[in-house]
């Protein structure tokens, strides 16, 4: 089916006697998060230069560019809710005049079949080839088989987060208390076997689209962030079997009730942080942590002291796990700011306290020596 045919026989039930450039934007918008600043590619900016590109499209289709712009950022589930949104006498007369292009069309699986035709259409018209029935069967096969082998790593190692980038969906969902997985695994790079380093879980939509795109640059992409990915989880590994003293929850609770008034006039200078983080090689580690340690190390330091004596934390303890953090991650040979990231995300999961406090812990730390040495570059 073309384009056009399928954008007139949705307009004629769907669009509520809108003109063409109005239900073309309603459907877009049903489709894609992505604004028509981005994928509109008229030359002419004003109403009716873009008006007359949409009444194109819905002639022609979707130019490639625009294609493009959003074939990754495809909103799938929105667009079978919205056709779902009408009446039941509304989505049998739609799938009426489908039928000759699916007979098995009706009024209740209409809008997941339309979706289904308006994704692949895109997909077309950015470039991509669809795959055959046969490929799809193999392919679906082939899906099942990594996603039981591999699948609770990967999402382990991502978070349960989509890890394409630009999109993060979740990727384990919880509804009335009960859990499920909207997820594939997908190899990053076609041409090599499927192990564990070659594996990316994403979700259904990224999946989907990925397998059929052969870009270079995109798989040069997701070989970065698979690396990241694996560096983070075996920091992670790293300090897992560490204890963190809970005495701290405490400790960065009262640092977050700290206010403009307990702060000012306590400024401090830090001693000699250039020699343990050099601004020329982590700027930004630099400066933020120098921020950090000029604001809140004198009232941190209050604050563990006075912890320290009514036994709410050891902190000579505290101290001790700091530093054998810094040691591991250290060893196993993580960058600056690998180290103060990890370190702050330990304390984070422990604690569950705001990144932000976790920081500004850490960065205590580093002024009172427990993290990274002097002259250790
Ligand atoms: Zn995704």
């Amino acid at each position: 089916m073309e384009f056009k045919t399928l954008f007139q026989i949705l307009k004629k039930h769907l669009s509520d006697g809108h003109d063409v450039p109005y239900f073309f934007r309603d459907l877009m918008a049903m489709l894609t998060e992505v604004s028509e600043d981005e994928w509109g590619t008229s030359k002419d900016p004003s109403q009716e230069g873009k008006d007359k590109s949409l009444r194109s499209y819905a002639k022609r289709g979707l130019p490639k560019k625009s294609a493009q712009t959003i074939v990754y950022r495809l909103t799938p589930e929105n667009t079978i809710e919205s056709i779902n949104s009408h009446g039941e006498a509304q989505r049998r007369l739609l799938a009426e005049d489908l039928r000759g292009y699916d007979p098995d069309i009706d009024a209740d699986n209409v809008a997941e079949k339309v979706t289904d035709w308006l994704v692949e259409m895109i997909q077309v018209s950015a470039g991509l080839v669809p795959q055959d029935e046969l490929t799809k069967q193999k392919q679906q096969q082939l899906d099942a088989q990594l996603k039981s082998r591999y699948g609770d790593y990967l999402l382990a190692e991502e978070e349960n987060h989509c890890a394409f980038p630009g999109c993060g969906r979740e990727l384990v969902l919880t509804k009335g208390g009960k859990i499920s997985y909207a997820y594939e695994v997908s190899l990053i790079d076609k041409t090599a076997p499927a192990t564990p380093e070659n594996l990316l879980a994403m979700c259904p939509q990224c999946h989907a689209t990925y397998l059929l795109d052969s870009n270079k640059k995109l798989c040069k992409e997701l070989k970065m962030t698979k690396k990241l990915l694996s560096a983070h989880q075996q920091s992670t590994k790293l300090l897992s079997g560490l204890p963190l003293e809970k005495g701290i929850i405490g400790v960065i609770s009262r640092i977050r009730k700290l206010g403009e008034k307990e702060l000012s006039g306590a400024t401090y200078e830090p001693v000699e942080l250039k020699r343990k983080i050099s601004p020329a090689t982590d700027m930004a580690l630099y400066t933020t942590v120098s921020l950090y340690v000029t604001t809140y190390y004198k009232s941190i330091r209050d604050i563990m002291v006075s912890a320290d004596k009514r036994g709410l934390i050891d902190y000579d303890e505290v101290q001790d796990q700091m530093h054998a953090f810094y040691r591991k991650l250290k060893k196993a040979g993580k960058s600056k700011l690998e180290i103060f990231t990890e370190i702050s995300e330990r304390i984070h999961r422990v604690t569950l306290q705001e990144d932000l406090f976790c920081q500004i812990v850490v960065a205590f730390f580093i002024e009172k020596c427990e993290v990274f040495d002097a002259d250790a570059q």
